[in-house]
């Protein structure tokens, strides 16, 4: 890699399958970015303009990075995985110069998606230029902003970013022709925790008598992929713990408590 902030996938192995819900975002990430790269002639037959850039929103651990993923995956793409805080606060000169490299490289390796992630951390809008940081990370977003403007929506290249803080962007990064997709990544409602749930359960060894998958997704209400994750993998750990070689729905529940445990916590000591 160029940079240590730089994670080149080739070939990444996620695929939509392995995503619960978010059926109507993957839908038009297909539509967007898959089909474009698999079949540009269509478009430009039709003389339609597919975006250049898709913007990811929505809360951590909801999926952003997973679906850019799958995307490239489902469309045979090299995948370019880019920080933005990591190029954010470097030497004068660094941050553009390793955009311009993440480009070029994307365009060497093309089709491709260079996914952005944190672009907040230099399309946030600035107010004050005052320090040179904040000059720094202003020439950085230009050069991002040249970028985008300086190839065509056909050329095979797709960026997808992604931010938990879509409120506090430059607008100048949401002009047609820019990130002029946005896609909003929620929590997910009950049934999507259901699907993110049965997509980890059907991997690990649960004892499935009495388990009531609908009880557990309705306990985690609030709760991200991440979480949700995090919970089953829990739950396996106190199986092991108690020397057992399956997985109880109490485990689950367990797991889950003390998650809602430490976010009372959190919460009473942010009061
Ligand atoms: P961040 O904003 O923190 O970067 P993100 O939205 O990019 O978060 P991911 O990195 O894609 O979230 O999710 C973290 C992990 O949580 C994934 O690797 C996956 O294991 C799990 N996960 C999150 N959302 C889902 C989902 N919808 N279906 C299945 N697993 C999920």
């Amino acid at each position: 890699p160029l940079v240590k902030s730089m994670e080149i996938v080739e070939k990444p192995s996620v695929k939509y399958s392995d995503i619960g819900g978010l059926e109507k975002q993957i839908q038009e990430l297909r539509e967007v970015v898959e089909l474009p790269l698999k079949n540009p002639a269509i478009f430009k037959e039709l003389g339609v303009q597919p975006p250049k850039g898709v913007l990811l929103f929505g809360p951590p651990g909801t999926g952003k990075t997973m679906l850019a993923k799958a995307v490239a995956t489902e469309s045979n793409s090299t995948f370019i995985h880019v920080v933005a805080s990591e190029f954010a606060q470097k030497f004068v000169g660094e941050g553009a110069r390793i955009v311009r490299e993440v480009f070029e490289l994307a365009k060497k390796k093309a089709p491709s998606i260079v996914f952005i992630d944190e672009i907040d951390a230099i399309g946030a809008k600035r107010v004050d230029l005052g320090t040179s940081g904040e000059r720094e990370i202003q020439r950085t977003l230009m050069q991002l902003l040249s970028e985008l403007d300086g190839f065509q929506p056909l050329d095979n290249v797709k960026i997808i970013a992604a931010t938990n803080r879509v409120d506090i962007l430059d607008p100048a990064l949401l002009r047609p022709g820019r990130f002029d997709r946005l896609i909003e990544i929620p929590l997910p409602d009950l049934k999507a925790r259901k699907d993110i749930l049965q997509i980890y359960i059907k991997k690990m060894k649960v004892r499935l008598d009495n388990f009531d998958i609908d009880k557990i997704a309705r306990y985690t209400e609030g709760f991200s992929g991440a979480d949700i994750r995090n919970i089953c993998t829990e739950a396996g750990y106190i199986a092991i713990r108690e020397g057992r070689r399956e997985i109880y729905v109490d485990d689950f529940i367990k797991a889950i408590n003390r998650v809602n445990e430490n976010r009372k916590k959190e919460e009473y000591k942010s009061r």
